[in-house]
């Protein structure tokens, strides 16, 4: 049986006070034995009250970005050191929209893995192909680079998660298809096992791209499809449970 993981990543809406809102009510939710399940990607400002609300149960929470210095000159960027010591257990990493708007490289997001991994933070790395990639025949290439550099610079006895996510399915409604994802998850877990071994089977490979209650189902029962990055239908508390007990009923 495959043990799900829902990871919500807000991008930048919500507040720190529609945040608490949020926990109160999802903590009410939720029975405590679901609590490892969720990890939460929130806009920096509302933080404090994952910190806060979260302290002392299993739910996990991190920066959607980070920087792979510990301190220093760098001016609008957030330290990895300190989001562990205000008790961040992930980090988002490498996702589309940094890549393709704020120009992130794999060699970024391979500094960014390691250096939340020296911090004991879970680095959830994201790789996608564009839509033209698709279209060239080249989703295994690309994703295969972007998972090859990032597992370079991992210690996999200090977690990882690689979150599936095709570019043309973000934010888009365009889901991909069952096979679709099957087939590069199982790229991706070819890549994993091959380099860390028995790790790498264990290794959590979420798929992320239009996620809703009505196709998470289909998708969680595909091999190698771990659970969700979801990130428009995240932001309802009813749709983000419904996606995950949609993905525990395809167990
Ligand atoms: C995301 O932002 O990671 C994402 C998958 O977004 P959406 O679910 O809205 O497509």
């Amino acid at each position: 049986m495959k043990s799900v993981m829902v990871a919500a990543n807000w991008k930048m809406n919500k507040g720190p006070t529609e945040a608490e809102e949020f926990l109160l009510q999802f903590l009410k939710l939720i029975p405590q034995v679901d609590h490892k399940h969720y990890v939460f990607f929130a806009p920096a400002y509302c933080l404090p009250a994952f910190s806060e609300r979260l302290k002392y149960n299993d739910i996990g929470w991190g920066a959607q970005n980070c920087y792979f210095e510990e301190s220093g000159a760098f001016t609008g960027e957030l330290s990895p050191r300190v989001l562990s010591e205000m008790g961040s257990s992930f980090g988002l990493v490498g996702h589309s929209e940094r890549r393709s708007l704020f120009s992130e490289t794999d060699q970024d997001v391979a500094k960014k893995v390691k250096a939340l991994q020296s911090c004991e933070i879970t680095p959830m790395v994201c790789v996608g192909e564009s839509l033209s990639e698709r279209k060239e025949g080249r989703t295994d290439e690309v994703i295969s680079e972007q998972l090859s550099a990032a597992m370079d610079a991992c210690d996999i006895s200090k977690g990882l998660v690689v979150a599936y996510e095709p570019v043309w399915a973000i934010g888009t409604g365009e889901v991909a298809t069952p096979q679709q994802a099957a087939d590069a998850h199982k790229t991706l877990r070819d890549l994993l096992v091959a380099k860390f071994g028995e790790a790498g089977t264990k290794t959590k490979i979420l798929y992320g791209g239009s996620v809703k209650p009505e196709n998470a189902a289909e998708l969680a029962k595909q091999p190698n499809v771990d659970g969700f990055l979801v990130g428009g239908a995240s932001l309802k508390i009813d749709s983000l449970i419904a996606i995950h007990d949609a993905a525990i009923a395809a167990e």
